[in-house]
Order: C-alpha cells, then structure tokens, then sequence
C-alpha cells in the first residue's frame, strides 16, 4: 500500500500549476492540485486572457477610424463596457471548464479550497490533510498594494476586469506591463487616461530606446504623463476620486488603477514554518531543480519570482514532472525568452538591452530603423515602428531584437528561435524578406548606426 495519499500534491490551479499536474499524471502519478479561486490561475482569469481581449476591444476604436482612408463608411460608432465584460467573462468561464476537464481528464483530483501546508508531506484543504511524497508551490502572485491615506479607493488588474460601468477618467499608477497595458486599453476605449509614475520614462528595464518610443507613440495617442510623481492621499467625492500627489497638484478621476509590481503569493501557506526559506520579498528560494530548502516541497512560477511569465511557469511546471516522474532532472534555460507587452503600439522584444549587451560583450554594433508602416501611408496616421539590433561585435551573433509597432509579438517568436540557435547578423543578412511586412526590415538592416551616434542615444 503506498505510504503517502499522493505522489504530488499541487497548490495552485494557475499555467505552471497545471501543467505540472498533468503531466505528472501522465506520467503515471498520483496527483492533486488545490485552488481556492478559479481555475487557470492569473493568466486565464485576470491577466493575459482577458487582457488581450480588452487589447482587441479598444484598438477597434482605430481601426474605425482608418477604415475611411480605405474607402468604407462606418456608421457611428458606440461601445458597450457591459457587453465586452459579458461575453468576456463567457469566454473566461468556458477556459475555466477546460482546465477543469483537462486535469481530470489526466486522472488529477481538483480540491476546491485553499491550501497550506501542514509538514513537509501534508496539505490541508479546508479542515482535511492529505498526505504527498512531493508538493509542489504554485500559487502565483498577487498586486502589491500600497498604504496611503485613501488606499481602499484605488483599484488593481484584479478589479479593472470586472468594472460595472467604463469610467471617464482614469488614473493609472505605474509604468510596467500592466500600467502601459491598461493605459493603452483605457485611451483606446475614450478613457481620458493618466498616467502617473514615481519615475521619468517608462519600462525600466527594457531597451531605452523602446522605451522612449513607446513612450512618445502613446503620448501621441493621447494618453496624458505624469512623472516623478506618487501619490499622498486618495479622498472620495461626489465626483468621483481626488489624488493629492507628491508634487502639490490634485488630479481628479473615476477610477485610479494601481500596477506597481506583483509579489509571491505566500501568505497563510504556512511554508515557513514547514520550513520553507524565502526571500526578503516572500519568493521561494529553489535550486535549478525547484527543490525548496525542504526537499520534498518543490516551487515554480510566479511564486519562485524568476520571471512573472505565463510560459516560463509551463517549462518550469513540465521540469518539475520531468524530474519527478521521469526519472529525467530537468532545468529550465532561460536564455532568450522573449516577450510582448500590449500596449498600443505594443512592444516585442528578445535577448539583450543595448545598455546589457555592452556590459556584457563590450564591442557591439547597433541597427536602427524607424519608418512609417505601409497601412498608415493611406490612414495618414502619424505612427512610427521603431526596430532594433544590437550585434556582439567579436562573433556576429545577433544578441538583441527590439521592436515596437504592429503585431511586435507575433514577429518576436520567430526571431526568438533564431536567437536561441545562435543566428549571426550573416545568417539574418543571408535571410530573404517577406514582401511586403515589417517584419522583412529584420533581414535588411545594413547600415549600423555610428559608434558616437548610438552611444549618445543611450
Ligand atoms: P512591473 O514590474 O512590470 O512594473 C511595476 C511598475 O510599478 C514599475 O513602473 C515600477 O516603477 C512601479 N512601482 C513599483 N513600486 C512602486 C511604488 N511603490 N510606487 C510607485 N510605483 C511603483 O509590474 P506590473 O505590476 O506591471 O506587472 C507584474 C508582472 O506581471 C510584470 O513584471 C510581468 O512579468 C507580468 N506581466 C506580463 C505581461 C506580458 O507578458 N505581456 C502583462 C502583464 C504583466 P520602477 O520601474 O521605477 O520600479
């Protein structure tokens, strides 16, 4: 008889959650996962699902617009908040029924409730313990909040996708994915939309040039900066909200949207005193393997704060099953990962920023293009792509692409392989073009930009 009710016991139904539960089932183990929320995690119910969607439903607003330079007459536009929640929340809850059958389908027993552990071989889900040979973390992250007077007014990603009614004006705090993202969806729903940050120019982290672009297109757009600028008090009125900032001025909104970071999800697992190390920020601390410091309790995702990425969660969710039940130790690489912010224009990127590769590589070369995209010669909107290379001078490898404009993260995947086999800017010059795209100007890039010139623009 086996000594434990389980060989894994999963905390957390999100993508790394599941995806290890799976499989771990498909390879023959006997598995439970424990969610105390909705199935699918972050992703499917409050993040990049549904965000995606409110990215279609806003950039409709444009697209009427340019349809005229095409010769088609649109009637007069209106929009619906409650019809786009609707029928989002209809698409959210057929994904949740999809996950639901996939893990039983795989033989995987679902326990509605919330976990913690007890011992480093048992979990308790609303009163009852089970035991596991194995656990594994993935309950995944939740928005950081902030403490000022006022704070309970302002609302985070989680409640922006349930609005009852589209504000007028909002506020958005914040300058990451998630700040950029639902500036963009706000403006292009006719949100009159503010964006607040503490800092001078958005997505740190990314390449500067990106982010100057991306930066000024949405400007463009009209979406409206404040920067160097926090926030002291939120006080509610008839009239809305009132932000008393950190400069002396009061901006007045409906809705203020905080998006300043997410932070692992570990309150009340009960992780620590099973003996769980973690970091100042509450991550839990795993090997390479995603062994905690407990060896029967593994981690992955959001939770372990490598990468807050979908996708990095499935290879780390798949490592694990690999090493457990497989008898096949396996680690993630997490060179080259590429990704996409949706904002409007979006941005899609893989490999090194410029102020990286330089650190990294030393010599490296730089190309640059910037152009008005083909569909806007006839819309005469004034949208620029911007398209970025930086080249390791001493090997020709291709270290770095950059790009904002039209279907950025689309294109991105692609260049990701090559990045990832080690293509050399020969190879991407040796590269026939797709006539006519954006994306051709990635293997037609021949001119660097002047050593002076391209250290000047970082
Ligand atoms: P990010 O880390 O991307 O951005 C956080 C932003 O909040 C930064 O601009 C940061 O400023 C600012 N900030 C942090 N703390 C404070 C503070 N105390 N006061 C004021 N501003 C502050 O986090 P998000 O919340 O946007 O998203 C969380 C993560 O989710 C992302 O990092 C990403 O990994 C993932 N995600 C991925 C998406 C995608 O793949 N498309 C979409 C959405 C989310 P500063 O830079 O100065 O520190």
């Amino acid at each position: 008889m086996a000594e434990y009710d389980y060989d894994l016991f999963v905390i957390g139904a999100g993508s790394g959650g599941v995806r290890a539960a799976r499989f771990s089932a498909n390879y023959g183990a006997r598995v439970a996962v424990a969610e105390d929320r909705f199935m699918g995690g972050t992703c499917v119910n409050v993040g990049c699902i549904p965000k995606k969607l409110f990215v279609y439903a806003s950039h409709f607003h444009e697209e009427f617009g340019d349809a005229e330079a095409y010769g088609w007459t649109v009637k007069p536009e209106a929009f619906d908040w409650r019809t786009l929640v609707e029928n989002k929340d209809t698409e959210i809850k057929r994904l949740n029924g999809i996950y639901e059958r996939l893990l039983e389908g795989s033989g995987v027993e679902i326990k509605h409730g919330r976990a913690t552990v007890v011992d480093p071989h048992t979990v308790e889900v609303d009163g009852t313990q089970y035991t596991a040979e194995n656990i594994l973390v993935a309950s995944g992250s939740w928005p950081n909040d902030w403490d000022f007077e006022g704070f309970e007014h302002v609302i985070t990603s989680n409640e922006a996708f349930y609005l009852d009614k589209l504000p007028k004006r909002v506020l958005v705090a914040g300058a990451g994915y998630i700040a950029v993202e639902f500036a963009g969806i706000f403006n292009g729903l006719g949100v009159e939309t503010t964006l607040v940050y503490r800092g001078d120019l958005i997505m740190r982290g990314f390449d500067n040039d990106i982010r100057h672009h991306l930066q000024g297109e949405m400007e463009k757009k009209g979406i409206d900066f404040k920067f160097n600028v926090t926030f002291d008090k939120v006080e509610k009125t008839d009239d809305g909200l009132k932000a008393y900032c950190s400069d002396g001025t009061i901006l007045e909104a409906d809705e203020i949207l905080f998006a300043i970071g997410r932070s692992p999800n570990v309150d009340g697992l009960g992780l620590e005193e099973a003996g769980v190390k973690l970091k100042d920020n509450g991550a839990v601390i795993v090997d390479d393997y995603f062994r905690t410091s407990v060896p029967s309790i593994f981690a992955i995702g959001d939770v372990i704060d490598r990468y807050q990425l979908t996708p990095v969660a499935l290879a780390e969710g798949m490592a694990v099953a690999k090493t457990l039940f497989r008898d096949e130790p396996s680690k993630v690489d997490y060179e080259y990962i590429a990704t996409a912010v949706f904002s409007q224009p979006p941005v899609g990127t893989v490999g090194l920023t410029e102020a990286e590769a330089r650190e990294q590589y030393g010599d490296v070369t730089i190309f640059k293009s910037s152009f008005k995209p083909l569909k806007h010669t006839l819309t005469g909107r004034d949208e620029q792509t911007f398209m970025k290379m930086i080249v390791d001078k001493a090997t020709d490898k291709v270290v770095g692409i950059h790009m904002v404009g039209a279907d950025a993260g689309e294109m991105m995947q692609g260049f990701a392989v090559a990045l990832k086999a080690g293509a050399t800017k020969a190879v991407f010059d040796q590269t026939i073009g797709i006539h006519p795209t954006s994306a051709e100007e990635f293997v037609t890039m021949r001119d660097p930009v002047p050593e002076e010139e391209a250290r000047a623009a970082e």
